[in-house]
């Protein structure tokens, strides 16, 4: 693993320098993560990457945190560590790291706060979002995370696959979404992301998440859960389960639901645009009229945040590439009335799609 994050602290170099950026200032979140493995807290006290895209790269942290990143393993890559004390400008330390600097991106995450002060401290430089060199490399997904996501997908599967055990009708959505939890945490997750386990009219709205609302016999119930495992990889999928018999309607609504969710996984293959995944499952839900009530974008990327690029989404024509994961998830919503979503998390491969999420996409019904 140290040898990919070197590399990736080689490669995150070179497309900053692509970018016209001298440097990259890379503050806790998922990007200090995929660049050091270093899963540092976000924290008023400055922890922040310093990477010029020449020159020595150094990780600055509070010196009560520096244990925590060495044993991250963070001190085995080629970098230095470099300790401020508690009464020192950390900000005026780290500018001072790149004295020549014009033009750095900061880390989107980074709190408005601390990209103030680095404003203040770097007049001369020109401050950027790091985004554009940051998911260039992140989307694109190296064979061991897409091993990580496949893991992760799995054990979302376990529990999707239990379901049984826990949704009927005469319990409430919230003393369901409890055991989910607990099997999300069960099955291979280190935390629980969300739980949407949205009954009958609750459906209509994509991220109800539970209420104490009584399933009732008949209700199609959408679950959309997700949690992060132990190696940062997330997983999310959703299926729609039926408790009892749900309306003719609804049947012949989800039928075209999941026609225009395979027609989507279809479309995915290297050098076609990601609007153009989104475009195939809307056409089927156009032409089956119930394109109104798909009300949002039809998937996201995925990897070590469950909402990352690529966004599956009408405008963006960026052409998909081998390693780019994202998840598959049309739905429609009906206020008042009911909702459906079906979602996978699928991968680009070098000549097609892999979906990472393998339970039956059927509507499920279950006994009430
Ligand atoms: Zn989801
Ligand atoms: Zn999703």
């Amino acid at each position: 693993m140290t040898a990919d994050l070197d590399d990736r602290l080689v490669r995150a170099r070179a497309a900053a320098a692509a970018a016209g950026l001298d440097a990259l200032l890379i503050t806790p979140g998922a990007g200090l993560r995929y660049l050091t493995g270093y899963d540092a807290k976000p924290l008023e006290r400055l922890t922040c990457l310093v990477l010029p895209v020449e020159g020595t790269a150094t990780l600055l942290v509070p010196a009560l945190e520096r244990p925590a990143a060495l044993a991250s393993g963070a001190g085995s890559l080629r970098l230095d560590i470099l300790p401020w004390q508690e009464t020192d400008d950390a900000v005026a330390l780290a500018a001072g790291l790149l004295p020549d600097a014009r033009r750095v991106g900061l880390d989107d995450q980074m709190w408005a706060e601390k990209a103030l002060r680095f404003r203040a401290a770097m007049p001369a430089a020109e401050q950027v979002a790091a985004r554009a060199v940051m998911s260039s490399l992140r989307a694109r997904k190296s064979a061991d995370e897409v091993g990580l996501l496949r893991e992760a997908a799995a054990a979302i599967d376990r529990v999707h696959a239990r379901m049984g055990e826990w949704l009927r009708a005469g319990r409430t959505e919230a003393e369901v979404g409890r055991d989910i939890a607990a099997a999300i945490i069960a099955e291979g997750h280190e935390s629980v992301d969300f739980v949407i386990v949205a009954a009958g009219p609750n459906g209509a709205s994509p991220h109800h998440e539970t209420s104490d609302r009584v399933i009732a016999a008949g209700d199609p119930v959408v679950v959309d859960i997700g949690g992060t495992t132990a190696a940062g990889y997330c997983s999310d999928s959703t299926r729609t389960y039926a408790v009892g018999s749900p309306s003719a309607e609804f049947r012949t609504a989800y039928e075209a639901l999941r026609a225009a969710q395979e027609a989507a996984v279809a479309q995915v293959r290297p050098g076609v645009t990601a609007e153009s995944v989104d475009a195939a499952a809307r056409d089927v839900l156009v032409a089956a009229g119930l394109g109104e009530y798909f009300i949002h974008r039809t998937g996201h990327g995925i990897g070590l945040e469950t909402h990352e690029d690529p966004y599956i989404i009408a405008g963006n024509t960026t052409p998909l590439e081998p390693g780019m994961a994202f998840s598959v998830e049309p739905g429609f919503y009906l206020a008042g009335r009911y909702g459906a979503r079906i979602e996978d998390i699928v991968v680009t491969t070098e000549d097609g799609v892999e979906a990472l999420n393998r339970r039956p996409r059927d509507l499920m019904i279950m006994d009430t």
